[in-house]
C-alpha cells in the first residue's frame, strides 16, 4: 500500500495535519505531505482521506 497525495488539487488546508499529524504535514509550499516514517497504516489516515475536501488522498 502506498499512500499519495494529489500535489495538483491539494488545496493545503491542513484538515488532513489536523486529524493525523504524525502522518500528515502541510510544508511551505501549501501542499500536504506524508512525513518521512509515517505509519500509513494508522487508523487516522482513513479519517483525514475522508475528510480531506478535495479527494487528494489515496492509498493504491
Ligand atoms: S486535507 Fe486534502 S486539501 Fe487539505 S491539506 Fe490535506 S490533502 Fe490537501
Amino acid at each position: 500500500m502506498s499512500l499519495k497525495i494529489n500535489e495538483d488539487t491539494c488545496i493545503g488546508c491542513g484538515v488532513c495535519q489536523s486529524l493525523c499529524p504524525d502522518v500528515f504535514e502541510v510544508g511551505a509550499d501549501m501542499k500536504a505531505h506524508i512525513k518521512d516514517g509515517a505509519d500509513e497504516s494508522a487508523s487516522c489516515v482513513d479519517d483525514a482521506m475522508n475528510s480531506c475536501p478535495t479527494g487528494s488522498i489515496s492509498k493504491d
